[in-house]
């Protein structure tokens, strides 16, 4: 199959192996020029009833059949996924802004997890043997039945394919409910999925803000998995409390990192700053909050400030760039908003602060140049809030339990990370930071066989690696004797 088999301009919601119309459609703008995109479905109560009710019949086959046989057209899908690539990144591009070459790393990023997650698997586990007389106890997983993966709108393959992955291998029937600000790329994959899974086993519904609560509401759905900010993950567990629905949450960060005296400021400045402004700052573990030692804190500041400077904001079809908008309108009024708050407090800006006119063709869209803010109190808005934007504080410090105490004084506990040459010193830090990644001289990496995890307010449970796998299950002990 060929991408001449997908249409790439039209969607529909992916309905018991069937592309299925809506009354009503939604639509929303392109973030780089504003420029209205194709419609997409509203789902209504209805739709969910039928989707939900395709998933429960498809679940009952699709849970009994071997582990080994759900693993293959999970397999074939990433083949599938990976020879329409370029067009999925173009898609990730006109819905959410990010630059091609990042729309590209998402992309192959979610193919990768897709095959990491395949080649799981989650034995029995044996507890009790007894041969005379006979007696065994095992405890194995089993599915939950319906799984349901709301996303939102920063990483729409990625974050798609994370849930979808765990959630068909270990048996379940998933539905898929992208962020209304970039549903495009979930209704795809949802699309491309009928070719390898039976009706029912993966389907995807496009819709409003009204949506998401119909799906944690409904009594036939078993499993929420849901990625978004803590605000929501709040209702969302509230809601799926009613019929006790198992619920994952992975929420906000305010990650920190920190950089140890020893580091060569020209070499770590910009690497960290990279994973401060990339994808605009949209990313749950961006570094959010930036701890600098004194002793080389200038140097370092100096140095990420020349770095960021370089980098070419704009359209991300556009040649060279580096830095797309925001990608809706409430996004880019948030972060204004904390750049607002950073003005009037009189802080330091030691380049940005601007919502792009500075930045070379970056045209009309919703465009915020990278910012940083020098040195501002532990307690002001852009050390304690998230700003999902390419907008970070970089503070100073200079006693090692006293920036460990910093770092962890916040609600949010997604991840961190320590940059130094002396692995002693790096250690000793990351074990006391109180997060659910440690990161070592790089940040935000993730893989398949890891467990993702949000500690405190930034999550519930985990996503990837066995305990993901586990996430969609319940547990089960069986007691075997024999008659006489
Ligand atoms: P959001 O919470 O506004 O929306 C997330 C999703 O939830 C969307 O699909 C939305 O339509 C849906 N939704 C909204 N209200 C709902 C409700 N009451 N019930 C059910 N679903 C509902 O988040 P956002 O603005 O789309 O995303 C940004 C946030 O996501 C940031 O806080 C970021 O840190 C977080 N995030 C976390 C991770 C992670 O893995 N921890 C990854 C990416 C983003």
């Amino acid at each position: 199959m060929t991408s001449k088999t997908l249409d790439f301009g039209v969607f529909h919601n992916v309905i018991g192996g069937q592309a299925s119309k809506t009354t009503k459609t939604c639509a929303h703008t392109n973030p780089s020029n504003l420029a209205e995109n194709p419609p997409f479905p509203l789902s209504t109560a209805d739709d969910v009833d039928k989707a939900v009710q395709a998933a429960q019949s498809a679940a009952v086959k699709w849970g009994q059949t071997p582990w080994s046989e759900r693993k293959v057209p999970l397999l074939s899908f990433a083949d599938a996924i990976e020879e329409l690539s370029e067009d999925f990144a173009k898609l990730v591009v006109q819905e959410q802004g990010k630059p091609l070459w990042l729309a590209r790393l998402e992309t192959a990023k979610g193919i990768e997890l897709l095959r990491g997650t395949a080649e799981l698997t989650l034995p029995d586990t044996e507890i009790e043997v007894v041969e005379k007389p006979y007696r065994k106890v095992f405890s194995r997983y089993v599915p939950l039945g319906v799984a349901v993966g709301i996303v939102p709108w920063n990483y729409p393959v990625f974050l798609a394919l994370g849930k979808l992955g765990p959630a068909v291998l270990t048996g379940n029937a998933f539905i898929l409910k992208p962020s209304p600000y970039t549903p495009f790329s979930g209704l795809k994959l949802a699309e491309l999925a009928q070719r390898f899974f039976p009706p029912g086993v993966v389907q995807a519904l496009g819709g409003d803000e009204s949506l998401g609560p119909l799906l944690t509401a409904h009594s036939g759905v078993n499993k929420v998995s849901f990625t978004g900010s803590t605000a929501t993950g709040k209702r969302v567990m509230a809601a799926c409390s009613q019929t006790l629905k198992r619920v994952t949450l992975e929420l906000g960060g305010n990650d920190a990192a920190i950089v140890c005296a020893d580091v060569d400021p020209a070499v770590v400045g910009p690497k960290v700053a990279l994973q401060a402004v990339v994808n605009s700052g949209q990313i749950c573990i961006a570094v959010k909050r930036l701890y600098v030692h004194e002793s080389v804190y200038d140097t370092v500041l100096a140095a990420m400030a020349a770095f960021v400077k370089t980098l070419k904001m704009g359209d991300g079809m556009a040649d060279g760039v580096m830095l797309g908008p925001l990608t809706n309108e409430l996004q880019y009024g948030k972060v204004n908003d904390l750049l607002g708050d950073i003005s009037a407090q009189g802080q330091t800006v030691v380049v940005g602060g601007t919502n792009g006119d500075d930045a070379p063709a970056a045209g009309k869209g919703f465009f915020i140049s990278p910012t940083i803010v020098d040195n501002p109190p532990d307690k002001s808005r852009i050390v304690m809030e998230e700003p999902f934007g390419p907008v970070f504080p970089v503070l100073k410090w200079s006693d090692e339990a006293e920036v460990i105490r910093r770092v962890n004084d916040t609600d949010s506990g997604l991840g961190a990370s320590v940059w130094s040459r002396d692995m002693n010193q790096a250690s000793r830090i990351g074990d006391q930071l109180k997060v659910g990644n440690v990161w070592i001289n790089t940040h935000g990496e993730l893989q398949a066989n890891a467990p993702f995890a949000g500690h405190k307010s930034s999550g519930l449970g985990a996503a990837f690696g066995m305990d993901g796998l586990k996430s969609y299950c319940n547990v089960q002990a069986v007691y075997i004797t024999h008659l006489d």
